[in-house]
């Protein structure tokens, strides 16, 4: 038996500070997260569960990279998130137990079309389109929680052509990462391979065509993008 056409390549991120390649499985993302943003957005963050959208495994695309400012939009927004990589996973996962199955760290931004967002949450509509686009995910190399830890704290940060955009820290998370890997895994089948952003501070805003944008995780690691 053969494949009817040659499949495409494994989705993958680099690992700090290795040639090794960590396979992606599927990408999950966290929606209002942090207090400050979950405010701006003119939510209520006493009041809301966790809730996830996801991206596509191939739309992920390392720091350095130089993407095209994406079609279909007036307004693309940055959001700076802690990214989670996993190296196991399964259902219901205890809360006690979530960052055993954590492989490492890395430092994305969760590229949105705003203006497509707002329009399909006034319909009541689902939100890929408005997430899940080519190269709508920028994501550093991970960096192994063997190596680092578990980040509970520290500066997430992104800058605009060396403007602060925006500026929160780690222990702002509204839901923390152990919560989250347990939340998720009552949803989905979680796997070696998943890759988690995990929500971002406020000060989120949009993008122009010749941007660069850096931004960095304290302790975890940095990304710059160039938005042509
Ligand atoms: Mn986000």
């Amino acid at each position: 038996m053969t494949y009817v056409f040659p499949p495409l390549p494994v989705p993958t991120l680099a690992v700090a500070g290795s040639s090794d390649l960590f396979p992606v499985h599927r990408v999950y993302c966290v929606g209002r997260n942090y207090a400050d943003h979950a405010r701006e957005m003119g939510g209520d963050p006493d009041k809301e569960p966790p809730f996830f959208f996801q991206k596509n495994p191939d739309q992920l695309v390392p720091s350095g990279t130089s993407i095209p400012y994406p079609p279909m939009t007036q307004d693309l927004h940055h959001e700076i998130e802690l990214v989670v990589a996993l190296k196991s996973g399964g259902e219901n996962i205890p809360v006690e137990r979530a960052l055993d199955c954590v492989f490492g760290y890395g430092v994305g931004i969760d590229l949105t079309r705003r203006d497509l967002q707002m329009a399909l949450k006034k319909l009541g509509r689902s939100w890929e389109t408005a997430k899940a686009f080519e190269n709508s995910g920028p994501c550093s190399a991970l960096v192994p929680a063997a190596t680092i830890g578990h980040p509970a704290e520290g500066r997430i940060w992104l800058n605009i052509n060396g403007t602060p955009r925006q500026d929160g820290d780690l222990d702002q998370l509204i839901w923390t990462v152990p919560e989250v890997i347990a939340s998720l895994s009552t949803l989905f089948r979680l796997a070696p391979g998943d890759v988690i952003f995990t929500g971002t501070p406020a000060g989120v805003g949009p993008v122009a065509k010749g941007d660069v944008l850096e931004g960095g995780v304290a302790g975890v690691g940095e990304i710059r993008i160039t938005v042509d």
